[in-house]
């Protein structure tokens, strides 16, 4: 299946490293005109190098009114992909208020911020417009020590299908992806030690965890036009991890 972004604008955030790193190289391989927006500036700066074309915003998301300043002279944009987050993991029972605050911050508001943003400008304009939050398995499974991702991705869920729900009307999707583990910086703090990985790993049917393109590929099946009856929807990416 050929997916072609020619003449579209797309954000991606949390574009430093990983997954969103990734996305950004592949959307602009196809075609799209791509603003990539993280937070460490050597990051962007070597995407920028890599990646022919794009523009960077460097911004902390978890501050709303530099985010908002950040992004205020952006244009149009027709694709938006909801990557950045990040994953304090502590026992429920020593939770800090302030990772509390940290983790909503940047995994749930910043997305409402940057949404309500790009979101305006879609109706505005009237064109439309898809959007792909990242979500995780950790919104429908309890994982030890990640109480407060858990809820932040679980939050994540819900209110992208409200998003859905309310945006639908201006032809504008919005969509989950919900991967298992994968071995990026985030990942490694989880589950680089076999005791940690070996339990989760025999949990899933496919019996290991999720490549970065694995996830890629599916963001750009469902910000494309071959998605264009799929909205609301948390889409898996767990080798069967929340089937059993
Ligand atoms: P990653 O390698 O840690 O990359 C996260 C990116 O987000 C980095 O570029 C980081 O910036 C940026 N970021 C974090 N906080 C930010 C902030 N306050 N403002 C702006 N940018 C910020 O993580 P990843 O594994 O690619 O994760 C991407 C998404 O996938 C996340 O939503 C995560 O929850 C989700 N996910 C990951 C896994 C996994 O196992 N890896 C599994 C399921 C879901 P820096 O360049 O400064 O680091």
């Amino acid at each position: 299946m050929e997916i072609n972004f020619n003449g579209k604008r797309a954000l991606v955030t949390g574009a430093g490293q990983g997954i969103g790193r990734e996305t950004t190289k592949r959307l602009a391989d196809c075609g799209a005109q791509v603003i990539a927006l993280s937070r460490t500036r050597e990051h962007l700066d070597s995407l920028a190098a890599e990646t022919q074309g794009i523009e960077v915003i460097c911004v902390d998301l978890a501050d709303w009114e530099k985010t908002r300043n950040a992004l205020k002279s952006i244009g149009h944009i027709d694709l938006l992909v909801n990557n950045a987050a990040i994953a304090l993991l502590e026992p429920f029972i020593d939770i800090k208020p302030e990772n509390i605050d940290r983790s909503f911050d940047v995994n749930v508001k910043a997305v409402v911020n940057v949404s309500q943003m790009i979101a305006r400008g879609m109706i505005e304009r009237k064109t439309g417009g898809s959007i792909v939050n990242v979500s995780s398995q950790a919104s429908q499974a309890a994982l030890q020590d990640h109480a407060v991702y858990c809820a932040t991705k679980g939050a994540l869920d819900m209110m992208s299908k409200v998003m859905a729900l309310e945006l639908g009307p201006n032809k504008i999707r919005v969509n989950c992806v919900n991967p298992t583990v994968v071995m990026t910086a985030m990942g490694k703090i989880g589950w680089s030690k076999p005791e940690k990985a070996n339990p989760m790993l025999n949990k899933i049917p496919l019996g290991r965890f999720a490549d970065v393109h694995e996830v890629v590929d599916v963001i750009l099946f469902l910000l494309s036009d071959k998605a264009s009856m799929i909205t609301g929807t948390t889409v898996p990416i767990d080798g069967g991890f929340l089937a059993c």
